[in-house]
């Protein structure tokens, strides 16, 4: 397993680095935005801890030129405490899960350990909802046959809705399923299912006020 770490505090990243290889990962370490942007352009990653704050291009607009370039692997941010806006932003623009520093390196490794065991999948049938279709086995979904571009957050997020059928689920149980149960951000949920919805097409994604998200089409 090969992990991208992008981050300009060397004790931070020491620590961080340290215990990626511990837990058997192969570490490369940027130390600022534009190093990294390079770095995941050229060579493919299982996963990239990005912080935010960082010298010469910022960790946002790194994020963001990855995915515009179509890159996919999983990235989970590191951002300030009690940054939640940060958050907001760093989910919308296609990372997949986030961090609030201070941090306990340990976690980190429990937090990007999931992450690949959720990106890898599980074998599973083709479930339909009207015109969207998951193929769970690829982590594919499709509307009216055409194969959507969904970051694996988005995809998860679809999934959990589409393993509940006729089902209103709330933000806070999305948040537990896609993070665990520490990091129940509802803020991130509302901004990853907009940002879903702009990409399904509107009437997919229901909202029951007050009770949570369902799909459309369910049974
Ligand atoms: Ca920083």
């Amino acid at each position: 397993m090969r992990a991208l770490l992008v981050e300009d505090d060397a004790a931070i990243a020491a620590g961080v680095a340290a215990a990626l290889a511990r837990a058997g990962f192969r570490v490369e370490t940027a130390v600022d935005g534009e190093a990294a942007w390079i770095a995941g352009g050229d060579e493919d990653f299982d996963v990239v801890v990005l912080d935010l704050g960082l010298p010469r291009l910022d960790g946002l607009s790194v994020l963001r030129r990855w995915r515009s370039e179509g890159r996919r692997f999983p990235i989970i941010i590191l951002s300030a405490r009690g940054g939640w806006m940060e958050k907001v932003e760093g989910i919308e623009a296609g990372a997949d899960d986030y961090l609030a520093k201070p941090f306990e390196p340990a976690e980190l490794v429990a937090r990007v350990r999931a992450l690949i065991r959720r990106s890898a999948g599980h074998a599973e049938a083709v479930m339909t909802f009207g015109a969207l279709t998951l193929d769970t086995r690829r982590m594919q979904a499709s509307l009216d046959g055409a194969v959507l571009s969904l970051s694996p957050l988005e995809y998860r997020l679809l999934d959990a809705l589409a393993h509940n059928p006729g089902r209103a689920v709330p933000a806070g149980e999305i948040a537990e399923t896609l993070h665990g149960t520490d990091a129940a951000d509802v803020n991130a949920i509302e901004a990853l299912v907009a940002r879903l919805r702009r990409k399904v097409g509107p009437g997919v994604i229901e909202t029951r006020r007050g009770f949570g998200y369902l799909l459309a089409g369910a049974g």
